[in-house]
Order: structure tokens, then sequence, then C-alpha cells
């Protein structure tokens, strides 16, 4: 707001007086200094009130930039942190603007700033008085040049015209404000409204590409435990988009993401009139910070030359990227708390819980798609002996070892859980009983050749089974499962069993349990077919 006051005597040649405070050094951009310093040059007199430990408190007084009636004084330190002001004073023009930060009840940052501006040429006399009496107590040495100032450039009336040219740039102001703050909350609700990082992330940059009318916008984000960045990018519809065009965007973020490592709040680069260098394309960058760490980028680019970006896009800009932050910090804790619910601590293979989800999504899919699943079921020999003979925690590192194997020798799409204690299950969907017995035999074989450190070898006997071969429900498909392990057991053990190597006497009694289970059959699953389904008997799983 403080440039639509400047503007006034910028564009109008004011040979007036200005009082300005400026913003802490550290806010302050490039294009904040060109500002100060085309300022100092077309007022009659200009005073910027400064922090002590301000870089424009040691200005050379040769320096030519400012005219030799543009003097910088020291302010308080509290003034210096939570004050700005801009008074400006002509015999055709007066006017004040002063916003004080608002703090919080505990001392935060509060909802804004308070905010206050007046043309009156009376109030904009009384600040300037104000001002005269703190010079004089502050800065008595200054104080005899700043009130010859004040004297010559009394403020008497303020044209009409000049002011509504402020006014009606403050109106168009406090409306795209409006619009901006509508851009964001609807940014905001969609960010939060996702737990998923990819979409949190997706959302960001079309959302703001959209509403600051970029040409491109990309936003990236440091991965976690080393693992690489993760990257977006928004190309507006027409917006030349391929392989070159993002890897030029997303290099270019990286070298921002660089420069913001340091204090800069934000990278602004303004197009310039007639510049057609593709290089020199506008930007401007901000940095996703998280807990004072700087975890990302979010930046905008626009294919318009002259695109200057202004201070409440930037505002935008640094809003959205700190919700990012948030948002980005939930899903991954959520993503934390999902995985963690859903494996099993001591061996990393997914729990019963996930097993049993996993088990009843694979089935759905199968029926739908008319495919098989099959289910292995595994239960380590003889293992209490291990424990006995070996103690408990080498148990565990043994349990650890197989489920390791068990990892690697399935595929992406299969599911390797811990079913309980010393039994692990492996869900291979799109597998017939085939297959599965392959896979089985593989691990069987695998688990009887692995040393195991300091216990020697293990071995561990198999239950195969196939729906809907087998059993046409997620409930019938284990139990099937689990008794062609049990007939493992009980034919010697480190052997691989299917329902087919079933003895007839347990026929008849499948009979039962196939009638007994029928309630919890999986919906709309196929009839299994009946010869089979009537062949097998269900007797305790465990041996
Ligand atoms: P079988 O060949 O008949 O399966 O004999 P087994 O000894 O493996 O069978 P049993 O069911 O009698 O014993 C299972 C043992 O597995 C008993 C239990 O202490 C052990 N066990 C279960 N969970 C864990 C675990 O998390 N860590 C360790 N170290 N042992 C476990
Ligand atoms: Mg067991
Ligand atoms: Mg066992």
């Amino acid at each position: 707001m403080h440039r639509y006051f400047e503007d006034v005597v910028l564009e109008n040649n004011l040979a007036a007086l200005v009082v300005e405070s400026l913003m802490p050094e550290a806010q302050r951009s490039l294009r904040d200094m060109a500002r100060v310093r085309e300022v100092g040059q077309a007022a009659r007199y200009s005073f910027f009130f400064i922090s002590p430990d301000d870089a424009l408190t040691s200005l050379p007084p040769s320096d030519e930039s400012f005219n030799e009636h543009s003097v910088m004084m020291m302010k308080t330190a509290q003034a210096a942190f939570d004050e700005r002001f801009v008074v400006i004073a002509d015999a055709r023009f007066s006017a004040l603007l002063a916003s004080v930060r608002n703090h919080g009840e505990d001392g935060t940052e509060g909802a804004g700033d308070d905010v206050i501006w007046s043309f009156e040429p009376d109030i904009v006399y009384s600040a300037l008085e104000y001002l005269m009496a703190r010079v004089t107590a502050e800065l008595p040495r200054q104080a005899a040049v700043f009130s010859r100032a004040v004297r010559t450039c009394v403020p008497k009336t303020t044209s009409l015209q000049l002011t509504v040219s402020v006014t009606t740039k403050l109106a168009r102001l406090l409306q795209e404000q409006a619009v901006r703050e509508l851009a964001v909350n609807r940014i905001a609700t969609a960010i939060r409204s996702s737990l998923e990082l990819s979409s949190i992330l997706q959302t960001t940059v079309d959302e703001v590409g959209r509403a600051l009318g970029a040409q491109y916008s990309a936003l990236s984000v440091e991965g976690e435990h080393g693992e690489p960045s993760l990257t977006t990018c928004y190309f507006r519809d027409g917006a030349e988009e391929n392989d070159d065009s993002r890897d030029g965007l997303v290099s270019d973020m990286h070298a921002y993401g660089v420069r913001l490592r340091g204090r800069m709040k934000a990278y602004v680069h303004d197009g310039t009139s007639g510049a057609n260098d593709p290089n020199s394309r506008p930007v401007a960058a901000v940095p996703v910070i998280y807990r004072e760490r700087t975890m990302g980028v979010l930046m905008v680019s626009s294919d318009d030359s002259q695109r200057v970006w202004q201070e409440n896009e930037i505002l935008l800009m640094r809003t959205v990227a700190d919700q990012v932050a948030v948002a980005v910090n939930h899903a991954r804790l959520f993503q934390q708390m999902q995985q963690q619910a859903l494996t099993d601590g001591l061996t990393g293979c997914f729990n019963r819980r996930f097993f049993e989800i996993q088990l009843e999504r694979d089935l759905h899919l199968a029926t739908r798609t008319g495919q098989p699943v099959s289910l292995i079921m595994l239960d380590v020999d003889r293992f209490k002996l291990v424990n006995d003979t070996h103690g408990h925690d080498a148990g565990d590192v043994a349990l650890r070892i197989i489920a390791g194997a068990l990892r690697e020798e399935v595929r992406g799409v299969d599911t390797a859980a811990r079913y309980g204690g010393e039994e692990f299950a492996v869900i291979l969907p799109q597998a017939g009983l085939e297959g599965a017995l392959l896979v089985a035999e593989r691990l069987r074989a695998r688990i009887e050749m692995t040393e195991l450190p300091g216990l020697g070898r293990i071995t561990a006997s198999f239950g195969v089974a196939t729906f809907p071969e087998h059993a046409s429900s997620r409930e019938l498909l284990v139990t099937k499962a689990d008794r062609a392990l049990s007939h493992a057991k009980r034919t010697g053990r480190n052997r691989v069993c299917s329902p087919l190597d079933l003895p007839d006497c347990a026929i008849e009694e499948a009979a039962e349990i196939e009638t007994e289970a029928g309630a919890a059959f999986v919906n709309d699953a196929p009839a299994a077919p009946e010869t089979l389904e009537t062949q097998e008997a269900a007797t305790p799983s465990n041996i």
C-alpha cells in the first residue's frame, strides 16, 4: 500500500517532504531498495527511519543515488520491528499511511496489521508534529534539519485529483485482495482435504498457477530419509509441455531453491519491457518452510515478458507454501501411521489385519476378472525347539530372516504377511494352483538352504489352496490352505501340500463346513466347481 502513496510523488514530480519508516532490511527486496532510491531522488526532502543495524545507516554521504536532502534516521529497536509509515507533505498534496503490527494475546503475530490512512492536511501536520517531537527527543542532532524540512513543506491543501488517484488504486488493491483471499481459502481447503502427498502437491501447483495466471508453476518438496525430492509441475493450457520444458522448469526451481536457503524470503524476478530473452522469464519463488527448515520451493513463471509480481501475489504464494508445509507433514505422518498400523513390528511384513483386508480386495478383483487367487500358508517346523535351544532372541532373528526371504521371492502384486507366531501367509493374485505350488516349493527350498547364524538350518511346512478351485470365500480359502499345511506337518514336515494331497477320509467332513460357511461367501463370487467344493473336510488347523 505504501507504494501507492509513493507513486503520487514519483508520477507527479511532487517536490514534497517524504518521511518513511522502512521495513527491516531482511524483508526488503532489491526492488524495494530501488524504490527507496527513486523516492529519495524525487522528493524535495526525504527522511527514512531505519533500524540501528540496517546497512543503510553506513551509507556514504556521497552516495549519488540519494540527494543531499535524504537523511537516514535511526529507530528504536521496538519501533523498528512494529511500525511502518509514510507521510507526504506538500503544498498541493498531503497524505499519511501508517500500519502497526497486531500482536496476538500470546505475543505471536496477530491476524493482520492495523492500517490507517488520511489525506487531511491537519492530520498529516499533527503526525509531523509528533515526529518532530520524537526526533527532538531521540535524535537531537537531526532535529534542526527535520524541523526545517517540515516548515518548508507545510501541508496546506490536498488535491482532489491526486487523492482520487491513490484511493482508486487502494480500492482496486482491496478488491484484488478479496479475490486472492478467496483463492487462498480454496487452495487451503483443497490441500487439506487430501492426505495423499502427490495429490496435495498437484492441487497446489494447479491452483497457484491458475490463481496467478502463470504459464508454469512448479513445486518441489524434499524426500524423506534420503529419498529423492517430489516435484510437480503445472503447465497452463497451451503452454508447451514436454520432457525438455519440464526438465528446464525443475532445474530452474532447484537453482532458486539453493538461493532461498539463504535468508531470502522470496526470489522475485520481474519482467522488463522489451526483454525477449527466455532466460530472463519473469519468475517468483518462495521457500516451503516447516519448523524453520526449508523443505521445498514453490515457483511460478510467466510468458509475459513484462509481468511484474505484486506484493500480494507473493504473499499468496507464501501463504500457500505455509499450508503446503503443514499438509505435507500431515500426509507423511498419516502415511507413517498407516504403515505402522498394517505392518508387523518384528519382521516388517504386513500384519494379519492387512492380510485380511488385502485378501478380501484380491478376491473381489479376481471375482470380477474371473482370475484365480492362490494362498500359501507356511509354518516353521519345530520352532519351539529353536526357542528352547537358542533362546527367544535367536528365534526372532530366524523369523526376520525367513520374512526377508519371503519378501524377496514374491512378485510386487503378491502380499507376504505374518499370520501369527511363526506362521506366514502369501497371497498370490492371478496365480493358479500349479503356479502357487511352484512358488511354495521355491520358498521351501530357499528356507531349507538358508544358514541361520548360530542356529544352523531350519525348515518350514507349506499349505496351498486356490480360489475359486478349492474355496469360494475368504474364510474357506484360509481354512483350505491351513488344512493342507496341517497335512504337510502330519506327513513329515518340510514339504508343500495342497487340498489335492488330502486323504479321502476328509471329504465327508468338508460338506458340512461348506454349508456352515456359506453365509460368509464373497457376495458375487461365482460358484466354485461343485465337485471340489464338497470334497474337502475342515478339521482344526492346529496340530
Ligand atoms: P511344528 O513343527 O509342529 O510347527 O512345531 P513348532 O514347535 O513350530 O510348533 P508350536 O506351535 O508348538 O510352537 C510355535 C513356537 O513359535 C512357540 C512360540 O514360542 C514360538 N513363537 C511364536 N511367535 C514367536 C516370536 O515372535 N518369536 C519367537 N522367538 N518365537 C515365537
Ligand atoms: Mg505354529
Ligand atoms: Mg511351527
